[in-house]
């Protein structure tokens, strides 16, 4: 058989092959989404996937991930919290006799925290369908994407068909955090002619994303009782100060991305986010403490340590025109992400066998997206020159509550998937 190009009747085997198994393939998202697997608690979530591809036939890579391995490699992040039980698991699959073109296939099983539990119709971590929709937290994103990998690869077989090209089959944590995880299967070795992950885009191809960098002020106040307020500084006033100068930074990088080829069109593509805060010790005291987590996005091309500089020296200035932090400076700490932004360009190959792919399943041209988040594409392509695709299922609420997929959006990005292995592995009757 054709490595390029399978033929129609075996393309509708494969189809066929992908609704027949898809009530099972639900049943195991349900089942993966229902780990709470928020970072530092993959674990039970990387023991599941180990299981699910040894009893595959895959051979299973599972390792403990050392940070000191990683931290001087492109796009590391720093890592503050208990990281001793950190692993990667992958799965290979490799071929009797080599003929098409290799494939890594990447999910992340990280999700983010659930949020205040009253504000879900439903608990989080119990997934239900409800009229056409998979509700639950990573639901969306991206463990309803991982298993579709994982049964788009076993359609194949089901079809009678066997890849004749390498495939590692890769589970990463921290994809929302630093992206460890996947920069560690990197550093392990893992290479292939293209890379592959089914995040949630709607049915669109990621044509360029954007970086991420995270940060953290470190305000100090003077403590003082209110009653004699006059006397302290009050940190938390002091942090207000602090962001709203990064608001106008903000603005700035946005006029910046109007010269961009994919971002023009995007309205507002860069976000500062201050995501936590905490500050103070008492209602009554004045707060001698702020400390505040932010995110700000960069885009492809922007250099992470120019942009770290002009968050520095934001913060400055805005510290030297107020009264308390002008001689009490506060500190700006990296807590997480210094992500580039990525565009994806030189898969052509690839790009065509997914465009085709999806022109079979959806019956039109395949649409791309300029994405205002980030993907773990980044470390495939600029790390390894790995052309990296990013393409999946129809979700809403990511990261909010009620987080959900469709569910006959997923059963097409399974199908997608599996017609884009075949004919970019190429495959041979088993
Ligand atoms: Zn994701």
């Amino acid at each position: 058989m054709d490595a390029k190009t399978t033929s129609n009747e075996v393309q509708r085997r494969i189809l066929d092959a992908v609704d027949e198994a898809f009530d099972r393939q639900l049943e195991t998202t349900k089942q993966f989404s229902a780990i709470p697997s928020t970072r530092g608690a993959e674990g039970p979530c990387q023991d599941m996937m180990h299981d699910l591809l040894r009893e595959r036939g895959y051979e299973v890579d599972d390792w403990h991930i050392n940070v000191d391995d990683l931290k001087d490699l492109r796009g590391f992040g720093p890592i503050e919290h208990d990281f001793s039980r950190a692993r990667s698991v992958v799965g290979t699959y490799r071929p009797a006799r080599e003929a098409g073109r290799s494939l890594i296939l990447q999910g992340h099983c990280d999700v983010v925290p659930a949020g205040p539990l009253d504000m879900w119709d439903t608990p989080p971590f119990s997934p239900v369908v409800k009229d056409g929709w998979l509700y639950g937290r990573g639901a969306g994103d991206m463990k309803s994407g991982t298993i579709a990998a994982l049964y788009a690869l076993d359609a194949l077989r089901a079809a009678g068909l066997r890849p004749t090209a390498r495939i590692h089959f890769q589970s990463v944590i921290e994809e929302e955090s630093t992206g460890v995880g996947a920069l560690s299967t990197v550093q392990r070795g893992y290479r292939a002619d293209c890379c592959f992950i089914p995040e949630p885009t709607g049915g669109r191809l990621v044509r360029s994303q954007v970086g991420v960098i995270w940060f953290r002020l470190r305000v100090r106040g003077k403590p003082a009782h209110v009653y004699e307020a006059g006397i302290g500084a009050n940190a938390i006033k002091a942090a207000y100060h602090l962001l709203q100068a990064l608001e106008a930074l903000e603005e700035d990088w946005n006029r910046r991305a109007a010269s961009d080829r994919h971002f023009r069109v995007v309205k507002h593509p860069i976000t500062l986010n201050p995501g936590i805060i905490k500050g103070g010790d008492w209602a009554s005291s004045v707060p001698a403490w702020c400390d505040v987590d932010c995110r700000i996005a960069v885009l492809p091309g922007w250099s992470i340590a120019d942009h770290q500089a002009e968050i520095v020296a934001c913060v400055e200035a805005a510290a030297s025109r107020h009264p308390f932090l002008a001689k009490n400076p506060p500190v700006v700490e990296w807590s997480g992400f210094l992500s580039e932004g990525y565009e994806l360009t030189g898969a052509d190959e690839s790009e065509a066998v997914l465009r085709s792919a999806c022109e079979t399943v959806y019956g039109g041209p395949m649409k791309e997206l300029a994405f205002t988040a980030l993907t773990d594409t980044r470390f495939y392509g600029l790390n390894a020159g790995i052309p990296s695709l990013c393409f999946g299922a129809n979700a809403e609420a990511m990261h909010g509550f009620n987080e959900r997929v469709e569910i006959e959006s997923l059963r097409k990005t399974t199908r997608a998937i599996a017609l884009f292995v075949a004919n970019w592995c190429g495959v041979e009757t088993a």
